[in-house]
């Protein structure tokens, strides 16, 4: 049994589709698997849709939830990044918002992270659903590349989605990097990480909002952060 207080970051850009949804999935799972000392941290990443009203209008009925809100659009790495930084938990689960990392897998999560004593639970995608083949074509491809040039293990088909205890956060939360790689740096941090798999759902609604541009500008840093070649 869990009994610290358990912090669940959520970066949305351009999500008014799906955070209501979310936060529902998210707060049944919480509620039904006895975790009841928990927060939600909702980053609006500079949306221009009605993420951020949606989100306050929730955090005024709940008092577990914190709203943060870019001025304009930083980015998933610096959204979450954000959140680490807000959040009290004892531990944290970093979710994308769109539902592809499903909720239910967090008590799990939790378990595996006590049974084992890990400082890291990382979820590793089993199966994709509902990617198109270039997307999956281009990130098998991005980790091989990343995994042969660095000397920093990268797991593969391995996204944000996991949960990190309060040494690993404070540990990220000392370090300076301006364009965090957060999955890379985790992973640089140590302590004991473990896989939990899962699969991958597609997107509850909306579209991608992860461009070729933005995934791009993702590969190259982590490429530059993380291989000296
Ligand atoms: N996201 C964000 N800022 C961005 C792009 C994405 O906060 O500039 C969030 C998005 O709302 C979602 C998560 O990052 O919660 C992952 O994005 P998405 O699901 O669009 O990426 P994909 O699953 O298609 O790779
Ligand atoms: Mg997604």
């Amino acid at each position: 049994m869990f009994r610290g207080k358990l912090s669940i970051i959520v970066p949305c850009y351009n999500e008014e589709e799906v955070v209501d949804e979310t936060y529902r999935r998210l707060k049944a799972v919480l509620q039904e698997s006895g975790l009841r000392d928990h927060e939600l941290i909702f980053i609006n990443d500079g949306s221009r849709d009605r993420t951020l009203p949606l989100l306050r209008a929730i955090a005024e009925k709940d008092p577990l939830v914190v709203v943060l809100s870019f001025s304009r659009n930083f980015g998933h790495q610096p959204a979450v990044t954000a959140g680490l930084h807000r959040c009290r938990g004892d531990a944290a689960v970093i979710i994308d918002a769109d539902l592809q990392d499903p909720p239910e897998l967090i008590p799990q999560m939790v378990q595996k992270m006590l049974d084992e004593e890990a400082g890291v639970v990382y979820a590793v995608r089993d199966e994709r659903k509902g990617e198109t083949f270039f997307k999956r074509f281009t990130a098998s491809l991005f980790y091989r590349l990343i995994n042969g040039l660095s000397d920093v293990p990268l797991p593969m088909n391995t996204g944000d989605f996991r949960l990190v205890d309060r040494k690993v956060i404070d540990e990220f939360c000392r370090l300076e990097e301006k364009n965090k790689y957060i999955r890379g740096l985790i992973s640089w941090i140590g302590f004991k990480q473990v896989p939990i798999s899962y699969v991958r759902e597609p997107r509850f609604a909306g579209e991608t909002k992860y461009p070729l541009s933005k995934m791009l500008k993702f590969a190259t840093n982590a490429l530059l952060y993380f291989t000296r070649k």
